[in-house]
């Protein structure tokens, strides 16, 4: 194993942990392909927003796996679900069909209230991938020509890993060295209507694909008026409107849906992280104007719509569209973004504090830009599990039924690990 290079941080961490966590940490350098960098603790349980690695640790967990776990960890209601179609049956493929899949598509459409059909899939690049192809066969049947059927989308966007959702995520790190991307992909300011107005004037866009509120680009929602101005110019250039709520989405900013608070109707939805509560699942939800573009044989995937996705899709569905759920969400939200005042107040460290919902952003002031990783580090020694988006800000974005207690606990492990920060 000698010949795996094991980076500073993780040798450091290893040498404080038990010999199982080490030589657990040791075989995942090994025999990975080292495309993450995980934290060198080995998570084995978790209830609620509280997570346990394999030492018996204990975290507060503001990171639900990135926004995935809106419903907590071993929430009993969800692994009945998944225990209970365990016994039944576990996968059919979509050349037979099963329960579960037609409840959760006819459950999905009526929560939208604007989607008339369903595609599923496992993953969010593979929605945003579905919405991608759906659109280029949608302006194909409209006569246009290949060099016609662009998809916008901007700067600080995050759509996937696929090659073609790679391409749409307007950030040079994630396509380097990736060449020759797809052709038909262009970008624009976020934020800046005239600059979406510019890059839309050819009249050749199909679709406009954008995130309501950007996740992995910094913790940015999209300002007032802003989607708004993109549905019309979407309507007056005949393009697409594709809201990426793969993040955002499943009543992480306090709504089921995050379009809506911008008072836009899109073409289209992606779905997925927390859709399954955990499970892998994904989903793009077409209106009426776009549903029967893709016809038989169009698109497909083996997995989408397996019964056991399907199930617990459908149990977390009814209880992050639940009121009492979504108040949760404004509680706890304002909670934290209280407690983060508090820490500013108190510590200096940060600039701005941004989000929606229970998906925030604490942007590093100067000098600290830059430094979310060592944050990251010391969180997770003070009992905290934490995330970044990008070099210069802190996500928080926990499980939505985060209690009064976890959040207050979670917040002083978070100032415990700025401090921590501060004076190391
Ligand atoms: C995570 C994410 C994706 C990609 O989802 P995967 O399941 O990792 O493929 C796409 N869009 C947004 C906004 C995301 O946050």
């Amino acid at each position: 194993m000698s010949a795996t290079p094991i980076t500073d941080a993780l040798l450091m961490s290893v040498h404080d942990s038990d010999p199982a966590t080490a030589a657990l940490v040791a075989a995942a350098q090994h025999y990975f392909v080292p495309v993450y960098r995980p934290r060198a603790a080995v998570l084995d349980h978790g209830r609620g927003a509280r997570v346990w690695d394999i030492e018996g640790r204990e975290f507060v967990d503001f990171a639900a796996g990135i926004a995935v776990c809106g419903l907590g960890h071993a929430d009993p209601e969800l692994v009945a679900a998944l225990t209970a179609q365990a016994t039944k049956l576990w996968h059919t493929s979509n050349v037979f069909l099963s329960e579960p899949a037609i409840r959760l598509a006819e459950e999905l459409v009526a929560a939208s209230g604007f989607a008339t059909r369903v595609f599923f899939c496992n993953s969010g690049a593979e929605a945003n991938e579905a919405a991608i192809k759906l659109a280029r066969r949608w302006a194909t049947a409209q006569g246009r020509p290949p060099e016609r059927r662009v998809i916008l989308s901007f700067q600080g966007s995050f759509h996937g890993r696929t090659l073609a959702t790679v391409t749409a995520t307007a950030q040079p790190k994630y396509q380097e060295g990736y060449e020759p991307l797809p052709a038909g992909f262009r970008y624009a300011a976020f934020n800046d209507a005239d600059a979406a107005a510019a890059a839309m004037t050819d009249g050749d866009v199909a679709a406009v694909l954008v995130e309501p509120v950007q996740g992995e680009g910094g913790v940015m929602p999209a300002a007032p008026g802003y989607l708004a101005a993109l549905r019309m110019l979407c309507d007056r250039h005949d393009a697409l409107l594709i809201c990426d709520e793969i993040q955002c989405g499943m009543g992480r900013t306090g709504t089921l849906f995050a379009h809506p608070q911008d008072g836009v109707v899109p073409d289209i939805v992606t779905l997925a992280k927390a859709l399954g509560a955990g499970f892998p699942v994904g989903a793009m939800l077409a209106g009426p104007k776009v549903a029967e573009v893709l016809q038989y044989g169009a698109h497909g995937t083996t997995f989408g719509g397996n019964p056991l996705a399907a199930a617990v899709a459908r149990v977390a569905l009814r209880r992050l569209a639940a009121p009492e759920l979504l108040a949760n969400v404004v509680r706890q939200a304002r909670a934290l973004r209280a407690g983060l005042e508090r820490i500013h107040a108190e510590l200096g460290v940060f600039s701005e504090v941004r989000g929606r919902g229970l998906m925030l952003g604490a942007v590093l002031a100067e000098p600290h830009r830059g430094r979310a990783g060592e944050v990251l580090d010391h969180a997770h020694r003070a009992g905290l599990l934490l995330l970044q988006a990008g070099p210069d800000v802190l996500r928080l974005v926990p499980p939505l039924v985060l209690t009064d207690a976890d959040a207050a606990e979670g917040l002083d492990r978070l100032r415990i690990a700025l401090r921590g920060f501060l004076g190391g």
